[in-house]
């Protein structure tokens, strides 16, 4: 709440100030709008007369009522407008991640799917330890809209109460959280890459300021607590066969109206010749120690030979080695296959966060003392240039023998 007392002098500089034109004159003194007002802050700095205050509600609420962990469960898009795709991977990664925090809290873990039409959603999703499936039937839902979905997710959230609200860090999930943090005047941390539970709150890890540090975020103050991750992130745990969850169907009354854009045709990116990064078991990286474009193409002709992905540190993205999206780490992709090779790449925090859950790592670098070593299974001190076209060529043989 923003509160303008006695003391104004109708000086207008908050006014002047205010970004959301929420501050007017009236007479000789300021008033506020407060529907207009974020409480961001700009004019109690400028008032000269210490005339604007903000009070927030700090005072500690009764969240008892608040219970359970929610994973938003994201479908694939399909071509054909009228059919659901399959549960994409990261509903599962944070099905497994939201298992161990409801297990920390003693509480449910519910999965929420939004559909058209029920795929035994109860026995796919319980195996990944969900105690609950909401599942919210509408034609409606066959493709994704961010009005319709924010409305009907939110109306969910006030009639439940679930106390932590998981989304992946995905094209939809990136725009679906934060509408509905902003429509139920929540917080949100993106692209977390842990969470805990520290004293019954959800403890929120990402990295700040470049990278450089992990900042843990509380939302003490507001319920649900929401936080985004990445796909690739969290791992997913062994499925539980046979365990079915308890499906909870939503009858949710969508006003078709409140739909501003429709999909009238969708077509599917035709399958690259090269394999994408993001579901790979192999990946092969290159970085700046690769030194040009020319010789980038040993990383290539390794990958080619093992049949894996092609992957390139931001420097190597900058100097114009490979295309972006190949670019692993914090402002590229997050990886996790089951084989890293990293060839000159220094192994700045950057790109660790990006690539540090695969299984094995090997790191190739001229530097006995690169920080990539402190990520890598197995160690090579050495000339990238030398040895790629050597290892290439073994396995290639190798590769003939079998
Ligand atoms: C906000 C922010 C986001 C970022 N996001 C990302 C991101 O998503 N991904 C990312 O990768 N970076 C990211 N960065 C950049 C990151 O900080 C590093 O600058 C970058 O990762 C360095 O790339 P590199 O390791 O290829 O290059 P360098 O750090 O220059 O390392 C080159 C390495 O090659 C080695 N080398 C040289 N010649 C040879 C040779 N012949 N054989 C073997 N080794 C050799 C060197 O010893 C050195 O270790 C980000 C930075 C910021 C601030």
């Amino acid at each position: 709440m923003l509160e303008i007392s006695v003391k104004c002098i109708g000086c207008t500089k908050c006014v002047a100030v205010c970004p959301f034109g929420a501050l007017s004159m009236s007479g000789k003194k300021a008033v506020v709008n407060m529907s207009a007002c974020t409480l961001c802050g700009a004019c109690v700095q400028i008032c000269p007369v210490e005339a604007i205050s903000i009070k927030r509600e700090t005072a500690s609420k009764d969240f008892s009522s608040y219970k359970g962990v929610w994973v938003f469960v994201e479908l694939e898009d399909s071509e054909d407008l009228s059919a659901e795709g399959d549960i994409r991977k990261v509903s599962f990664e944070l099905l497994s991640e939201g298992r161990k925090l409801a297990d920390s809290l003693k509480e449910d873990l519910c999965a929420v799917v939004f559909a058209a039409k029920n795929k035994n959603y109860e026995r796919i999703l319980g195996e990944y330890g969900a105690d609950k499936v909401y599942f919210c039937e509408n034609e409606e839902f066959t493709v994704y809209n961010t009005d319709i979905y924010c409305a009907a997710f939110s109306a969910l959230i006030n009639k439940h109460k679930p106390s932590a609200v998981l989304f992946p860090a995905t094209v939809k999930g990136r725009d679906l959280a934060p509408r509905i943090a902003s429509a139920l005047y929540v917080g949100l941390t993106a692209d977390c890459t842990a969470l805990s539970i520290r004293d019954g709150l959800l403890v929120q890890s990402r990295p700040a300021f470049g990278g450089n540090i992990m900042a843990d975020i509380l939302s003490p103050n507001s319920r649900p607590q929401m936080a985004t991750v990445r796909p690739n992130v969290m791992k997913i745990s062994q499925p539980k066969s046979g365990k079915i969850a308890i499906l909870i169907r939503e009858d949710i009354k969508i006003d078709k109206n409140m739909r501003r854009v429709k999909v009238l045709k969708r077509r599917m990116e035709k399958a690259s010749s090269s394999l994408k990064i993001e579901n790979a078991n192999m990946i092969v990286s290159g970085g700046r120690g690769m030194k040009s474009k020319e010789r980038f193409r040993l990383v290539e002709e390794l990958a080619s030979v093992l049949g894996a992905a092609v992957g390139a540190s931001r420097a190597a993205v900058d100097m114009g080695f490979k295309e972006k999206s190949h670019q692993v780490g914090q402002s590229g992709v997050t990886v996790s296959p089951r084989l890293y090779m990293a060839f000159g790449i220094s192994g700045a925090v950057q790109h660790l966060v990006g690539m540090k859950n695969s299984d094995i790592i090997v790191a190739v670098n001229k530097d006995p003392n690169a920080m990539i070593f402190t990520a890598a299974k197995y160690a090579f001190i050495g000339d990238a240039h030398q040895i790629l076209p050597k290892l290439t060529e073994i396995l290639k043989k190798g590769l003939k023998k079998d």
